[in-house]
């Protein structure tokens, strides 16, 4: 049988939830502060708890604005014996305090980070992220769920480390785009030799995370040396054609640090030294 959930928090993201539990066949309570955004939910099949302290009977998903709502809303609700995923986005310490909090009041919590818009949740594309106690029940109805250990600061770590690559990959692919244009190149012609690139580059992920994790970073493929000397063609080049440099000459700056500090004749995961530290 389907666990019976509820879900606490029906904006956009959270009403999406609740439907694909009802549509999963999940028994689902809902609440909202705000009631009326319950209706549609509950024509739908699903029950409207008249209290949050009635909605923290069952297993309880929270999606609401951000982590001082939560604790605005669940502050004197009673959590001994409760059952809390929290799903708001928020960083790994509000995660961790959180956690520590609800804990300490007797509740089993479990922290996530929905990595996916509304219209995607249900689907197999839809990626929740959950750390703290493993969860002893099923929540595969909303997607893809990927548990990744008992600190419940990990959802929130992948989940902007997952955007700091989607990031860096669209910008890098920008940059090049804005330099081809100039030579009359579209977006489109030039989209799949960056997907090439791309994917070619992921691929080296592995072997050099190897590299990072045995903190040994032998020039296999080529220094750090060769590589900063491309890289002054890049940040050239895109001088030379008017375009934005700020990105290649960020990309040059990290290298020049590490060559400095003595690593140009290592490969270039050795940078890892230089995303270690905070800037200046
Ligand atoms: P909405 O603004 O649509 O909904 C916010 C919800 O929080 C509403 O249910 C609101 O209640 C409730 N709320 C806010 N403050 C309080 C409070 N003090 N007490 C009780 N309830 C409160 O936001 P979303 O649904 O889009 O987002 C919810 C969470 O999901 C956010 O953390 C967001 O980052 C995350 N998320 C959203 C994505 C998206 O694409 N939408 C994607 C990935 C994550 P009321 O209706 O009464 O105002």
């Amino acid at each position: 049988a389907n666990t019976p959930i509820s879900v606490v928090g029906l904006g956009l993201m959270g009403t999406a939830l609740a439907r694909a539990f009802l549509k999963a066949g999940h028994p689902t309570t809902v609440w909202n502060r705000t009631a009326a955004k319950a209706d549609s939910l509950v024509a739908e099949g699903a029950r409207l708890a008249p209290t949050i302290g009635d909605a923290l009977g069952a297993v309880t998903i929270l999606c609401l604005t951000d982590y001082s709502a939560v604790r605005e809303l669940l502050g004197d609700a009673g959590l001994a014996g409760t059952t809390l995923v929290n799903l708001t986005s928020g960083d790994s310490a509000q995660a961790r305090e959180t956690a520590a909090w609800a804990e300490k009041q007797g509740a089993r919590y479990v922290d996530g980070a929905i990595m996916a818009i509304p219209s995607a949740i249900g689907t197999a594309e839809a990626v929740i992220l959950l750390s703290g106690p493993r969860p002893d029940f099923e929540l595969g109805a909303l997607g893809t769920i990927s548990y990744l250990g008992e600190d419940p600061g990990l959802a929130s770590l992948y989940d902007v480390a997952g955007l700091t690559m989607m990031w860096s990959v669209l910008n890098a692919w920008l940059q090049g785009t804005a330099m081809l244009k100039t030579a009359g190149v579209d977006a489109a012609t030039y989209a799949p030799f960056a997907r090439q690139i791309a994917a070619g580059v992921a691929d080296w992920l592995p072997g050099y995370a190897e590299q990072i994790d045995k903190d040994s970073f032998p020039a296999e493929v080529s220094a750090l040396e060769t590589d900063a000397r491309a890289m002054a063609h890049m940040v050239e080049e895109s001088e030379a054609l008017g375009v934005n440099a700020e990105l290649p000459k960020l990309i040059k700056a990290m290298a020049d640090r590490a060559i400095a500090a003595g690593h140009g004749g290592e490969q270039y995961p050795v940078l890892i030294r230089e995303f270690e530290r905070a800037g200046e």
